[in-house]
């Protein structure tokens, strides 16, 4: 799960993170009421949109003479100005997709003045198993084509945890960094505190972009992107708090209610499988057989008929399904269950998609025949690229017609 920087920067604040001062606004009239709270003179007016790339990106209502979703006033009135144009306003960046995000909520923060932007970040490094900082002193660009071109320009540390963060690692950071005095001090403090918020609160993903020092010398947190560990949502009631349905994907949120591992992608076929394995098995062959899957799509292992049947209606209401697979190894999943699901939700939608299923395993039979038995025009399948021939084939022929 994903939060607004304004959140990260609460969060920042409770672990002792430096990090400039600032409010949320939802209107403009509390974006003026928190530029008042602040001591200016410079004021930075940020939209809150779970995407990276605000400051470069292009706001679909405004001429390209308007600037991005992050812009510094100099007044007041400028704030107001700011806050007026980008409510409500689409905002495209390198992370939104050409579609954009609607913004919502803004962020007014103390404008700091900057001498340099570094970057920071911690992820979980699979290959120890262990947190992993990642600093360089290229921050602010792209830190992808920094990786690519320059690795030497950037240095990743990670940490043992049973032994926990050690001060010389942070000063390790430090030095990758070009810092030196009171900074090193500061950084080793910083990198502690990060490590004990990341580790509390099971996150996934921060990422610090810029980590600025301040013409006066200091450290300053200026962006914050973080991403929770769902699996462990369950005890972060607080974190849970800050969830934003406006900005995941509706069918997804959907999903979630069912308890359903729903992922939307662009293609035409419609996937619905049970276990993650097979699910990723599927996509794959039907990559194979030349077309693209919409979604990924596990029903897991104990669904119940209204699962399915919700799961079913889910791949419907994209528009850009234009056939359907159902692959299901029944083992503690029933296929009885599986048809009765599907037979339940076809009677309340139209179905006018191909579709194509392939059931094996427990309670094969029944499942058959109530698939059979229900009036629905079904192409069984018998094996995995049987089912993937099958369903591209009766798409292009659709296509075609
Ligand atoms: P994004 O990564 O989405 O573009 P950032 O929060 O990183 O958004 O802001 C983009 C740039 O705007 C930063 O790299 C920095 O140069 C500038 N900026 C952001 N916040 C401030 C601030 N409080 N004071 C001064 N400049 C800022
Ligand atoms: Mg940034």
């Amino acid at each position: 799960m994903n939060i607004h920087e304004y959140q990260a920067k609460e969060l920042y604040r409770q672990y002792g993170v430096p990090t400039p001062q600032g409010f949320a606004a939802f209107t403009v009239d509390e974006a003026v009421e928190a530029a008042r709270k602040l001591p200016g003179p410079l004021w930075v007016v940020k939209a809150q949109i779970h995407a990276g790339g605000r400051g470069k990106g292009k706001f679909k209502e405004f001429s390209a003479g308007e600037k991005g979703g992050v812009r510094l006033a100099r007044s007041i009135d400028e704030v107001a100005l700011f806050a007026k144009q980008m409510l409500g306003a689409t905002l495209v960046t390198a992370q939104t997709g050409g579609e954009g995000r609607k913004v919502r909520r803004l962020y007014i923060e103390n404008g700091s003045a900057i001498d340099r932007e570094l970057y920071l970040s911690a992820i979980i490094d699979r290959g120890s198993s262990r947190v992993a900082f990642i600093a360089s002193t290229e921050g602010g660009m792209d830190i992808e084509e920094v990786a690519h071109k320059t690795p030497e320009k950037i240095l990743t540390i990670s940490i043992d945890p049973a032994a926990g963060y050690f001060p010389f690692e942070g000063r390790k950071i430090a030095f990758a960094l070009g810092l030196a005095g009171d900074q090193v001090k500061q950084c080793v403090k910083l990198i502690g505190d990060l490590y004990r918020m990341f580790v509390e609160k099971d996150m996934s993903l921060l990422e610090i972009n810029p980590l600025v020092v301040t013409k006066s010398g200091d450290l300053l947190c200026l962006d914050g992107k973080m991403n929770f560990d769902s699996n462990a949502l369950f005890r972060h009631p607080e974190i849970l708090k800050m969830r934003d349905i406006d900005e995941e994907d509706p069918s997804e949120v959907e999903a979630s209610k069912y308890d359903l591992s729903y992922v939307k992608l662009d293609g035409s076929i419609g996937c619905m499988v049970n276990g993650a394995g097979l699910a990723m098995a599927t996509m794959d062959i039907i990559k194979l057989y030349g077309m693209e899957p919409a979604n990924f799509l596990d029903v897991g292992g104990g669904a119940t008929k209204d699962k399915v049947k919700a799961a079913f209606k889910i791949i419907l209401s994209d528009p850009n399904v234009k056939g359907i697979l159902i692959n299901i190894f029944g083992g503690i999943m029933r296929c009885d269950v599986i048809a009765e699901g599907v037979v339940a939700a076809a009677r309340e939608m139209a179905i006018n998609a191909p579709l194509v299923v392939r059931l094996e395993g427990t309670n094969v039979e029944l499942g058959k025949q109530i698939l059979a038995q229900s009036g629905l025009t079904i192409t069984p399948a018998d094996n995995l690229s049987d089912a993937a021939a099958k369903i591209t084939a009766a798409v292009k022929m659709k296509e075609a017609a």
